[in-house]
């Protein structure tokens, strides 16, 4: 919480290693919803302008371009995951908001539907009994007899729990602290985790990447997954310790992986993933960013912050996310 009514401070850095034209369109688009701001991409401010920015919008940013913006107060990230910029800029002493968007939160869902249904009604095992040319019919279970675990009950978490319940499929969910929401079993703490493993059949991360969840998701606990479980991580992939997720597929204690987010983006030419038949692999695409609404909801905070001093809810350095 920032106290005192802050001072118009004109121009704000959009900071980003994106394309040129996805640089473009934030700026446009934060400008359409900002006319009272100058905002305007780093590479154009001059050192003078760099030194007095005081609030900063980014996309993946450069730390060195960063380094250069010495009297900031605050940035705002147009992503939700912040582990990049918590570990390049947690020490540096300005506040990091990330984005929350209801938006980002439906297409999420959506994604976690879509690919749940996926592993649900074996659309990878029929896919390859017909390159087999092979007519064969496999065992058909209700979403109502079938249990999706999701880890992680935060912004994305719960929309996707409740989008699964919706479809008729029964709803757990692990967090860092215990939740109370309506129609899923919530657990947490290490007995919670293992319980998770145990009762899914099928598996969604979409836990951040912290200090605590990284290589969280290892061996241990793919030897408590249920027969034929599958597995969808559309968090972050250092979250999960690929070794053992591979071998957790060899060895038949998972079925199937559907795999959006790698510990190397993009996932390098000769990754085990690739070429695994147990494994779907997609290019970081389950929830883009929407330009649109998340330049709204950016805006939104700047205009609070402008009239009021309050800042949106910032991110815990300390915890990670
Ligand atoms: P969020 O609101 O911060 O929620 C994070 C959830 O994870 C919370 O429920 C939190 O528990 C839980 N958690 C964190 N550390 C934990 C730990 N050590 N043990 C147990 N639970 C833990 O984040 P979000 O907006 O839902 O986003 C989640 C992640 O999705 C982002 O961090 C990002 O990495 C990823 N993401 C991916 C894409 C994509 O396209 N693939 C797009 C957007 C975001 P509490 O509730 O107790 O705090």
């Amino acid at each position: 919480m920032v106290s005192s009514r802050p001072e118009i401070q004109k121009t704000i850095p959009f900071v980003g290693q994106v394309p040129k034209s996805e640089l473009e369109s934030w700026v446009s688009l934060l400008s359409e919803k900002m006319p009272n701001e100058s905002i305007r991409p780093f590479t154009d401010l001059s050192a003078e302008e760099r030194k007095i920015a005081e609030i900063a919008i980014v996309a993946n940013p450069d730390p060195d371009e960063v380094a250069e913006l010495t009297s900031l107060k605050w940035v705002h990230s147009v992503w939700a995951g912040v582990e990049k910029l918590v570990s390049e800029l947690g020490d540096r002493p300005f506040e990091i908001i990330r984005l929350v968007d209801p938006e980002l939160a439906r297409t999420m869902s959506d994604a976690v539907l879509s690919w749940t249904l996926y592993l649900h009604r074996d659309m990878p095992a029929y896919a390859a009994l017909q390159k087999k040319r092979q007519w064969e019919e496999l065992p058909f279970t209700r979403a109502s007899d079938k249990t999706v675990g999701i880890l992680g009950l935060g912004n994305l978490g719960i929309e996707a729990a409740s989008c699964l319940g919706s479809f008729g499929f029964n709803v757990i969910g692990w967090s860092r602290s215990l939740k109370d929401i309506k129609d899923v079993r919530c657990l947490a703490g290490e007995e919670g985790l293992k319980e998770i493993f145990k009762k899914s059949d099928i598996l969604v991360s979409l836990l951040p990447l912290t200090p605590q969840t990284r290589g969280l998701l290892s061996s241990s606990l793919f030897s408590l997954c249920k027969d034929g479980a599958g597995f969808i991580n559309f968090g972050r992939g250092a979250v999960v310790n690929s070794r053992d997720l591979l071998k957790a597929l060899d060895s038949g204690s998972l079925n199937h992986a559907v795999l959006d987010v790698f510990e190397t983006e993009p996932l390098p030419q000769d990754d085990p993933f690739w070429g695994h038949e147990k494994v779907t692999v997609l290019p970081h695409i389950s929830a883009p960013s929407d330009i649109g609404t998340a330049s709204s909801i950016v805006a939104a905070n700047l205009r609070t912050y402008r009239e009021t001093g309050t800042l949106p809810k910032s991110v815990d350095k300390k915890r990670g996310y």
